[in-house]
């Protein structure tokens, strides 16, 4: 038993993007937690449950508090979640519905967990989740993969959206244990969430000053040490998009397939359309639909309409 479910793979005709190829939609947005964060969270809760954890702390931009929120339901645990100001209140109505314990800190990802760190030293009973720097998520993550292989699709890229890397590292920790490490990841950013990209041109670990890109499930200042390590070990191409374009994504992506996902997962399905070039040496992309809890019929039209 696993608190995460298997998703369904869709196609994508070649007409779908200006790659002009057929894609593969790993469709994560089905999660129960809306988001494929509950793959590496609900195992990493699983574990710590089966040890005798009850109580757990975790900083989230949304998704990974849902996610964790969720999982504590389920396993009858209590979760405390601590979002920056930047979280919508629609999210953290979403968290609160689930039983947790929301608190408010600072302006960032960052931030919020810091004040997350506080409180787990005055807890010493608690277990303090990280939502992208942590094995055992990498490990959860890594099954989107082991699932995808099980029924037999072929694809020769793996297109993600980076916030923190927890995904991006899931993901190749997926296509190692399939023999599939020579597999492309093609890790997408929205400017002004480019952390990853920012951090391979200057060759270490870059911390943006602050997020300015409305995908905020990317808005990590920095990536997590081992997500860039893996830069410098196995192919990863790094692509930035524009909000706009991420946006524009995700209208088409509710078009065709009625279904909403975060700017986050909308940046990933952008880059088919922004630099098909890049796509040349590929015939079958998989993009990971890593949807998100924070998006709406409102928020994606003001979005569009927005600057
Ligand atoms: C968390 C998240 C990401 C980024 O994942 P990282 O592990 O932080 O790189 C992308 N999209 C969505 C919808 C997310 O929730």
């Amino acid at each position: 038993m696993t608190l995460h479910i298997e998703t369904p793979v869709f196609v994508a005709d070649p007409d779908y993007s200006r790659s002009a190829l057929p894609i593969l939609l790993k469709m994560d947005a089905f999660q129960p937690s809306g988001s494929f964060k509950l793959r590496g969270l609900g195992l990493r809760c699983e574990r710590d449950f089966a040890a005798g954890i009850r109580r757990f702390i975790c900083a989230s931009g949304g998704n990974a508090g849902f996610a964790a929120a969720y999982a504590a339901r389920e396993l009858g645990a209590s979760m405390s979640i601590v979002v920056p100001e930047s979280t919508s209140p629609e999210a953290r109505d979403a968290i609160r519905r689930l039983g947790a314990r929301l608190d408010v800190a600072g302006n960032s990802f960052d931030d919020a967990h810091a004040h997350a760190r506080m409180l787990a030293r005055g807890d010493g009973d608690a277990s303090l989740l990280h939502p992208f720097d942590d094995p055992v998520l990498w490990e959860g993550h890594a099954t989107l993969i082991d699932e995808v292989v099980a029924r037999g699709h072929d694809f020769d890229c793996v297109i993600l959206g980076v916030g923190g890397g927890g995904l991006m590292a899931g993901v190749a920790e997926g296509l190692d244990r399939h023999g599939l490490a020579h597999i492309p990841i093609i890790a997408v950013e929205t400017f002004g969430a480019d952390s990853l990209a920012l951090s391979i041109e200057a060759g270490h670990v870059q911390t943006l000053p602050a997020i300015t890109s409305i995908a905020t499930s990317l808005g990590a200042r920095a990536v997590a040490e081992h997500a860039f390590e893996l830069t410098t070990k196995r192919p990863i191409i790094p692509l930035r998009v524009t909000d706009r374009d991420a946006v524009k994504a995700c209208l088409r992506f509710a078009d065709a397939f009625r279904v909403l996902v975060e700017p986050a997962c909308g940046a990933a399905l952008a880059a088919l359309d922004v630099h098909p070039d890049i796509f040349r040496p590929f015939k079958r992309p998989l993009v990971e639909i890593c949807g998100g809890i924070g998006v709406s019929l409102d928020r994606l039209t003001n979005w569009r309409i927005g600057p």
